[in-house]
């Protein structure tokens, strides 16, 4: 959507990737002068040559006449260190944005007169789930004949949504690094899955992270949140946000336990998902027969997918309809392969030891693909749900380390993707599931985790 409250004025973008320019063309839409810049020579010479004005954000004075610097999520604010773009637009007192705070902004000041019902917007946001319970949600409003986008993290980029339709949603996947900067954050509908340590070095730890999450459940926030009350914070955040037992506003959501009490409850329990409000029981699906969403985790994500599109006015009938046939995202639980018995599951996305552990969980007995670069926190968390593992298959530069830390589980130092999946294969007996889960990042042997995702497809073969 074109940026709206820029018009006329210049406003200076760092990092020129595909939000940088997404960013450009809307502020351009929206009668605004873009001016770029970004560290790498090679990208500074591509904007150029496609016609972008570059300005040198790094000299003394760049900031002269600028109205707002709009920054790339990838780019680091404030920790470890601030890019010294940033810190010298603070010194002279420049505001620091995002896309997603342009995009807020935005929408809450576009002319919807023409829609007789206003577009909405849906942020997800958590440690885990977020893509998943996003384009769950929009393959459920999609079904059932709700015009709908997906946006964010996953999907289009928020300034390349257009909205067109009447009632139309936008699905929007908030990281953490979005969702620290952006200056506006106003979704109708906010929607928290769940919390667990992950990049602690940009935030500064815990606390920083859990802080950059949260301020979409601001004061004055939502209209509706979606909060899964699994851990502490969540719990925190519903508590803090409830005016009162029984609160409307509010659904939680919960993988494992019945929630009781007066207000609104979604959760899941042994393959049954069940709704209640006020204490009565008002929908509820059988988990079991959406092949989509294996694994406690995935229910956790059809909880708060379902809650989502509840506050939208489906029907449960609807919704689990829709479920069935979601088909699921790359890379994350997915089935590659079934060969003589024997399951292939990528779920490269598994970079965290959360995720890892939830994957661990979700399968009985499990020929496991482990290892990569490691986060910090170590891996004591993966060791409580080692049961399921028959043997461990270590990649990764560091593959030895990693290996001496899976205290209790049989484990092999295999370090490459082929010899990983040729030992597994060899080795796997009717009834078990190789599983890519690898409780690391894959940046000392892959660009990124869906290649490391593909090399696993391509290892183990058709
Ligand atoms: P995100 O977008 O938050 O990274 P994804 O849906 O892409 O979430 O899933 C990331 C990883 O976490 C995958 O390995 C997936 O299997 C696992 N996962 C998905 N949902 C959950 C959940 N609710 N809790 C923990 N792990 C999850």
């Amino acid at each position: 959507i074109p940026v709206q409250g820029y018009a006329g004025q210049t406003v200076a973008i760092l990092g020129f990737g595909r939000s940088g320019r997404a960013t450009a063309v809307a502020l351009q839409a929206g009668g605004a002068q873009a001016v770029v810049w970004d560290d790498s020579a090679a990208t500074r010479d591509a904007a150029e040559a496609d016609g972008y004005d570059l300005r040198d954000l790094t000299k003394a004075g760049a900031f002269e006449g600028v109205a707002s610097l709009i920054v790339s999520p990838g780019i680091p604010h404030l920790y470890p260190a601030p890019h010294p773009v940033i810190a010298a637009a603070w010194a002279v007192g420049v505001p620091v944005d995002n896309d997603i705070g342009l995009f807020f902004q935005s929408f809450a000041t576009a002319d919807w007169d023409s829609f007789d019902t206003m577009p909405r917007v849906i942020a997800v946001t958590g440690s885990n789930g977020k893509s998943t319970t996003a384009a769950l949600i929009h393959h459920i409003l999609v079904e059932n004949g709700r015009p709908a986008q997906l946006a964010g993290n996953i999907g289009r980029g928020v300034l390349d949504i257009e909205p067109a339709h009447d009632g139309e949603v936008v699905v929007l996947e908030l990281s953490s690094y979005q969702t620290d900067l952006a200056r506006a954050l106003t979704p109708d509908i906010a929607v928290w899955t769940n919390l667990s340590p992950d990049h602690l070095d940009r935030h500064a730890g815990l606390g920083g992270y859990f802080a950059a999450k949260r301020r979409l459940f601001a004061e004055g926030g939502p209209e509706r949140a979606i909060i899964g009350v699994d851990e502490n914070e969540g719990r925190y955040l519903a508590n803090q946000m409830a005016q009162g037992q029984g609160d409307d506003r509010i659904i939680q959501v919960s993988s494992g336990q019945k929630l009781t009490g007066p207000g609104w409850h979604v959760f899941a329990r042994k393959g049954f998902l069940s709704e209640y409000r006020k204490d009565r029981q008002i929908g509820s699906i059988d988990l079991r027969a959406v092949p989509g969403l294996p694994g406690a985790h995935n229910h956790q994500n059809a909880c708060a997918a379902y809650a989502a599109c509840r506050t939208l006015g489906l029907g449960p009938r609807g919704i689990e309809a829709a479920m069935r046939s979601y088909p699921g995202l790359p890379h994350r639980s997915q089935i590659v392969a079934t060969r003589g018995d024997v399951t292939f599951v990528n779920d490269s996305k598994a970079t965290n030891v959360d995720s890892a552990a939830k994957a661990l969980q979700a399968f009985p007995k499990i020929r496991w693909i482990c290892g990569g670069l490691q986060k910090e926190g170590g891996l004591d968390g993966l060791l409580p749900h080692l049961g399921h593992v028959v043997k461990a298959y270590v990649i990764g530069r560091e593959a030895d380390q990693f290996a001496r830390q899976l205290v209790g589980a049989e484990a092999e130092v295999c370090t490459t993707m082929d010899m990983a999946v040729a030992k597994a294969t060899a080795e796997a007996q009717a009834g078990e599931v190789v599983l890519l889960a690898p409780a690391a990042a894959s940046f000392d042997q892959y660009d990124n985790f869906e290649k490391r995702g593909e090399d696993f497809i391509r290892c183990v073969g058709s």
